[in-house]
């Protein structure tokens, strides 16, 4: 099991059960429903914890699966209040279980999909959300949209002992991570990674490895974590993606990682995938 956020979810999604309305009102009747209340990129707390009370009447419910004790939980869209925590700060702070936070990924990245799709993409008239929360149906011109996923290749390079990272500005002083970029339409994972390493850096990529992914729910991305290696090591680096990138020796990668840098430089959070990729990186290089 991944040790990075969002990635440990315990919930049995029941895909069959969404077009069951029987089925599906069963489950919302059920004394022990969970409701996830989201709001933007933030969800309803109470007194510390998650507010998981039961929804009352009116709200358009999201399905998204049984827990391991059978309970059923549910997302649905509210107001915003003082009661609404960010997600990412909930994240940091480690406030909630793993496998609540990926539940909430899961919600966040749902009921985002609903909120910003409310109308239908090819002619424009309202839509109604339908199977549970996992279609929007538009009656005006028999159309149908299901929820985004939007892939992210983000990958360590490695060239012999040494590993390329690269830091973004708005990141805190000091950080350098995995490189990244969105996949565009039309393209492979691996194709996609050679692409954003050329853009970037300007180094072509031989060996790629899959390592690991991540749903990163801001609002509703997957982080595809791959190792590359290196053909060649002259940076020509694009500014306007990053503010700087380096080859660093594994030994530097270490201390980077452990807080133990004499120029306090870090590497990524544990809870992000670029995390494990570094550390499994530096494993493959023998660092
Ligand atoms: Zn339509």
């Amino acid at each position: 099991v991944p040790h990075f956020a969002f990635a440990q979810s315990p919930l049995d999604r029941m895909a069959n059960s969404r077009t069951n309305s029987e089925v599906l009102q069963n489950l919302m009747e059920n004394p022990h429903a969970r409701w996830v209340k989201i709001h933007g990129d933030g969800v309803q707390m109470q007194t510390g914890t998650l507010d998981l009370a039961r929804l009352p009447q009116g709200g358009e419910s999201i399905f998204l699966g049984c827990d391991d004790t059978d309970y059923p939980w549910f997302a649905v869209a509210v107001e915003a209040s003082e009661a609404i925590a960010p997600l990412r700060g909930l994240m940091i702070d480690a406030v909630l279980p793993p496998e609540t936070l990926s539940i909430l990924a899961q919600a966040r990245s749902l009921v985002h999909w609903h909120v910003s799709h409310q109308f239908c993409a090819r002619c424009g008239a309202k839509s109604q959300m339908s199977d549970a929360g996992y279609r929007r149906h538009c009656t005006a011109c028999n159309s149908d949209h299901f929820p985004r996923t939007d892939p992210v290749v983000i990958m360590a390079v490695c060239h012999g002992k040494r590993m390329l990272l690269g830091r973004q500005k708005p990141w805190p002083e000091g950080m350098y991570s995995a490189l990244a970029g969105f996949l565009e339409p039309g393209e492979t994972i691996e194709a996609g990674v050679r692409r954003e390493v050329m853009e970037e850096v300007g180094i072509r990529l031989g060996k790629i490895d899959y390592v690991a992914s991540q749903p990163w729910p801001f609002p509703a991305s997957l982080m595809i974590g791959m190792i590359g290696e290196a053909i060649d090591t002259q940076l020509t680096i694009d500014e306007n993606e990053l503010e700087t990138a380096r080859w660093f020796e594994a030994d530097e990668v270490r201390m980077m990682m452990a807080g133990t840098h004499p120029d306090k430089l870090s590497a990524s959070r544990p809870d992000a995938i670029a995390w494990h990729l570094v550390k499994a990186a530096l494993e493959n290089i023998g660092g």
